[in-house]
């Protein structure tokens, strides 16, 4: 039987980083995916004839560059377009407002609503990209160990302390107000327009299990601010050929050094001896060795399904089943027969295709939308964000028709008096009304629809509560306490096991920095 040096369970893109850092380091690797095609929640599918749909995620900002570089994705396919305008949002009374990359022309924008915002706006952005610049540098580290127990890890805990040598007060107390300050208390501090605030709260609320009023939302603005485009920092951009092209190009890369991938092949369970992950076994029964392996899959996946109970210490087994997970996101993959025709700007197409669309008209709006789903219901007024990536990618779908995917908050997991499997399409039906109150056309347009639930995301991509980030990104969950405090350095209780995808730091995104850190340390460990 064959052995490989690394079995990677899972080919999302950070099992598949990781895949390819380890082959470039001469080590043999295998990737073994459940679906029929590889990428995880960064996936290109051909959903109806014709049209070529970005499933789960949809844009690209926060992967690495040094991960585009050293792995050489522009050579295996890796292209974006900018997206420009970045926001275009509709209010009840008519009004719209665009975000552009020319600051000039945003500034304007923000004019019409108010001249203090305009005027404060670029430095709320100077402020927001000091921070970011700090927290950036902390994204391809290893967390330190927690507690410390050798004098290396307190060396540690000096280097990253390092990192903050210089600081002023103002920047020491952005640090600690970004960390625990809700969105809406940041942007009240900057703003006073609610249509400017909302805008820009509503980065804080994607994927979160809370409202703009809650704490740690901060964090979450910030997190969607760090990576950039082109060199342009917070711009997100449209990858060519749909998000699959991002997770291909990286396997490309990975096989160019020698990896091997295989789809349809679900690992159910992680071989291990005398303490030491050795293997796997894939549904059906194949075993396949491995002097290591790295799980893509979520913490609870891994630990609770993947790994025998009697190998992990219970308390360990128990503060993994703690860790939060339940998702509120909902996506709706459109098949249209034109674009959205907007009371508020009219005429298609126009510019406000080619940015993020919201309908979110204030930070009351979203907080009400988050209070349905506190107890259980999801939004009957969502937050909801469209986008149309065959504006700069036509040949998505056949010609003159379009994509769209609606992402929206709120939408949990748990609901109190339905199943999604009922609720999935009368949902959908009630979104798709909600665009339309804005943009009319939309009752005739629709050609084809997916609605996907976040039970349907944990069914299809396989991530537990369907959360986007394989779990929340909540101050008590990262850094040193992602997933588990103790447990933060990508190795786990069982020797020869590690975790390289979201639920580890920096945890979710396309970012591709869970993978990467996770092989810096595997290679560490050879
Ligand atoms: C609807 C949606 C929209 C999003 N939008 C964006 C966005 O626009 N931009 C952005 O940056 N991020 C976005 N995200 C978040 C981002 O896509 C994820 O955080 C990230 O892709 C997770 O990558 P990963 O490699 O860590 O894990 P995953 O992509 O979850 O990969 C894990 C892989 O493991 C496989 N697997 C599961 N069980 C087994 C098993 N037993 N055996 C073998 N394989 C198995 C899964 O099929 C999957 O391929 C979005 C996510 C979702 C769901």
């Amino acid at each position: 039987m064959k052995r490989y040096d690394a079995i990677i369970v899972g080919g999302g893109h950070n099992g598949l980083v990781t895949a390819a850092y380890l082959a470039r380091a001469g080590r043999s690797v295998l990737v073994l995916e459940r679906r029929g095609l590889l990428g995880g929640c960064a996936v290109t599918e051909e959903l109806w004839p014709g049209y070529k749909v970005s499933t789960g995620a949809y844009l690209v900002s926060l992967l690495q560059e040094r991960i585009v570089r050293e792995l050489e994705l522009e050579r295996f396919g890796y292209r974006v377009t900018p997206k420009d305008p970045s926001f275009f949002s509709v209010y009840p009374d008519g009004r719209h407002l665009f975000f552009w990359s020319d600051e000039r022309k945003t500034l304007a924008e923000i004019a019409k609503f108010s001249a203090r915002d305009a005027e404060a706006f670029p430095k709320y952005e100077a402020y927001l990209e000091r921070l970011a610049r700090l927290v950036e540098s902390l994204l391809l580290v290893t967390p330190p160990q927690l507690p410390p127990k050798r004098a290396a890890d307190f060396v540690d805990y000096l280097k990253l302390l390092a990192k903050f040598r210089g600081l002023g007060a103002r920047e020491i107390n952005g640090l600690v107000k970004i960390f625990t300050q809700s969105a809406a208390d940041l942007l009240d501090e900057w703003f006073e327009s609610p249509e400017i605030k909302v805008t820009l709260a509503t980065d804080g609320v994607i994927g979160a299990n809370g409202g703009p009023r809650s704490a740690g939302t901060a964090y979450i603005l910030m997190h969607h601010c760090m990576g950039g485009v082109g060199g342009k920092r917070g711009l997100w951009g449209f990858v060519q050929g749909g998000m699959g092209a991002v997770s291909e190009a990286i396997a490309a890369s990975a096989r160019s050094h020698g990896a091997e991938t295989r789809v349809n092949a679900a690992v159910e369970r992680v071989v291990v001896r005398d303490g030491q992950a050795c293997g796997v076994v894939l549904e059906g029964g194949e075993e396949i060795r491995g002097a290591v392996v790295a799980s893509n899959l979520d913490p609870k996946l891994t630990f609770l399904k993947l790994v025998e109970s009697k190998e992990l210490d219970p308390e360990f087994r128990a503060a993994v089943a703690r860790f939060r997970v339940e998702g509120t996101s909902l996506k709706i993959n459109l098949a249209l027969e034109g674009l959205p025709d907007f009371k508020a700007l009219p005429g298609t197409p126009g510019p406000q295709h080619g940015a993020t669309m919201h309908i979110c008209p204030s930070i009351e709006y979203v907080e009400r939308a988050w209070d349905d789903a506190k107890y259980g219901r999801p939004s009957q007024n969502p937050l909801i964000e469209m986008t149309c990536p065959t504006v700069y990618d036509p040949q998505l779908a056949p010609p003159g028709h379009h994509i769209m995917g609606i992402f929206l908050q709120y939408a949990p997991y748990t609901l109190r008096d339905a199943t999604w499997d009922d609720l999935r399409e009368p949902y959908g039906d009630r979104v798709l009304e909600v665009v339309a109150e804005y943009a009319p056309n939309m009752r005739d347009i629709v050609r084809e629809r997916q609605v996907l639930s976040p039970l349907d995301l944990e069914r299809r991509f396989g991530i537990s509560g369907g959360n986007i980030f394989h779990g929340e990104m909540s101050l008590d969950q990262m850094f040193v306490m992602r997933p588990v405090a103790g447990w933060a350095r990508y190795r786990t209780p069982v020797r020869g096991l590690y975790l390289c995808g979201s639920g580890a730091h920096p945890g979710g995104g396309v970012m591709g920095a869970p993978g990467f850190n996770a092989a810096r340390e595997i290679l560490k460990d050879f």
